[in-house]
């Protein structure tokens, strides 16, 4: 699939109110619901692709200690919403070192591909926006396109189980464009975990909506407020946003809630572990029953499930889940000592085939210390974490899509829904909170039907 770079040709921020075109109908009710999975990892240590400078015992082979645990709490301060760890996924307070070490993975994408049994002309799409889809060149609907698309336009409540790469922001945007360019007085509010989110999903929307008079909204927490609640002046069609911000600007009064007629959670998995779930709640307690949501999780946790219950009537469920991404990664360990760590990372990275790396770290200023410390060394890196700027992350974020450096050093959070293609490997420089953020990390590279590798550092004692 190509990537979702495609540049907007004006700056997003906050306000985004725009035109996008078009004219009458809608859609009606009905309903049902869903699954998850987990990976295998094995045991083996890394050993280094070129061996030449392998005097660094800190990663050295044979990492797996046999599953032993280790850490506390503490160990894992994985980023979170402001580096707390409120609201975390499953913290893994004991860590089973075999869970990061895979060296056998899976070929990527054995699975028989997928047979759609739709084209986009199938679903019947006002001409216009079938005119956007084809000049993005897609051409045939990627699976949870093809079985979500149907239902949205007959107005069903749904579930859809996709990671980020899938094509499901497309596979919600369309039909809801459909239907708002036939129902003018339609309002989508659209909920994401992040800022990024957000402003890409605001992307593509500009992106299938040229020239149709739609206009929408980017309401995220950590921007100037302002140009959000001018923006909200004039009705908009779509309103796209973090929970927290939403909440904000629902009880200032700028957004109204009993005028939104469809709402979509993407991400809602994110969006529980980061602590949104007060905000949700209360988002939706006074937007009328009668909307139609969308619900687009990467994963189904009981407490997911507890949310699709709430929030959702009756809804159908549709599942694109591969059978497990972490299969096609080839994971490891690297074992490092305390006094050695940074050094052990730099070797790593001045390696040739460390070609665009994604390196985590636990908190927004080891973050940030990090990269300035790896472009001392002479490593070309950026860093992407909540105490920067909206527009320094999104230029952090450019520079690592456009190849200008190889290095993106990022918190969990800031890293919700990057998609990057050829991520070479992922580094978890410090271990992640829970497991569910470990699979997600790793899930930024190995992305459509490239492997990947993925690294975890360890403390070798
Ligand atoms: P998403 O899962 O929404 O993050 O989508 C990831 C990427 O897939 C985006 O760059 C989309 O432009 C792209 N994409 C969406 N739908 C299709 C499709 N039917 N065929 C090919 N690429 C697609």
């Amino acid at each position: 699939m190509p990537n979702s770079s495609g540049r907007p040709s004006r700056p997003v921020a906050g306000r985004s109110r725009r035109p996008f075109s078009s004219n009458t109908a809608s859609g009606d009710s009905a309903r049902r619901s869903s699954s998850a999975h987990r990976s295998t990892p094995r045991t083996g240590g890394y050993s280094r692709p070129n061996s030449s400078s392998s005097s660094s015992s800190s990663f050295s082979r044979g990492g797996y200690a046999g599953g032993r645990s280790f850490g506390g709490r503490s160990s894992f301060g994985g980023g979170s919403r402001g580096g707390s760890s409120r609201g975390r996924g499953r913290v893994m307070s004991t860590f089973d070192v075999s869970k990061f070490i895979n060296l056998n993975p899976a070929k990527p994408v054995t699975e028989a591909p997928y047979q759609a049994k739709h084209t986009f002309n199938d679903f019947g799409l006002d001409k216009d926006l079938a005119l956007a889809i084809a000049t993005m060149g897609l051409v045939t609907p990627s699976p949870i396109q093809d079985q979500v698309i149907p239902y949205i336009l007959q107005g069903h409540d749904v579930v859809g189980l996709a990671q980020t790469g899938t094509g499901k922001t497309a596979a919600f945007l369309i039909p809801v464009i459909h239907k708002t360019l036939h129902e003018r007085s339609r309002q989508t509010l659209i909920l994401t975990p992040t800022r990024e989110l957000a402003i890409q999903i605001e992307q593509e929307l500009r992106r299938l909506t040229p020239r149709m008079n739609l206009y929408a909204t980017v309401c995220v927490g950590g921007m100037n407020i302002r140009p959000q609640i001018s923006g909200l002046r004039r009705k908009n069609h779509f309103i796209i946003g973090t929970p927290g911000r939403v909440q904000d600007l629902i009880d200032r009064g700028h957004i109204k809630p009993g005028g939104i007629t469809t709402v979509i959670f993407d991400e809602a998995d994110r969006m529980l572990d980061m602590g949104f779930i007060h905000d949700m709640r209360e988002i939706l307690k006074d937007i009328p029953d009668e909307r139609e949501t969308l619900f687009f999780s990467a994963t189904m946790s009981k407490s997911v499930e507890g949310l699709v219950n709430d929030f959702l009537r009756d809804p159908i469920t549709v599942s694109v889940r591969k059978t497990d991404i972490t299969n096609s990664i080839t994971q490891d360990v690297v074992r490092y000592e305390h006094h050695n760590k940074f050094d052990t990372l730099v070797n790593l990275l001045k390696t040739e085939e460390f070609t665009r790396v994604i390196v985590f770290g636990a908190m927004k200023h080891s973050v940030e210390k990090l990269s300035l410390e790896l472009v001392h060394a002479g490593i070309k890196a950026d860093a992407i974490h909540g105490n920067k700027s909206h527009v320094q992350r999104q230029r952090a974020l450019k520079n690592f899509k456009d190849g200008r450096v190889q290095v993106l050093v990022a918190t969990d959070v800031a890293a919700r829904g990057i998609h990057v293609d050829d991520v070479s490997h992922v580094i978890n420089y410090d271990l992640p909170g829970t497991y569910e953020d470990y699979v997600h990390r790793i899930g930024r590279t190995g992305r459509s039907d490239k492997s990947g590798k993925a690294l975890t550092f360890v403390p070798a004692h």
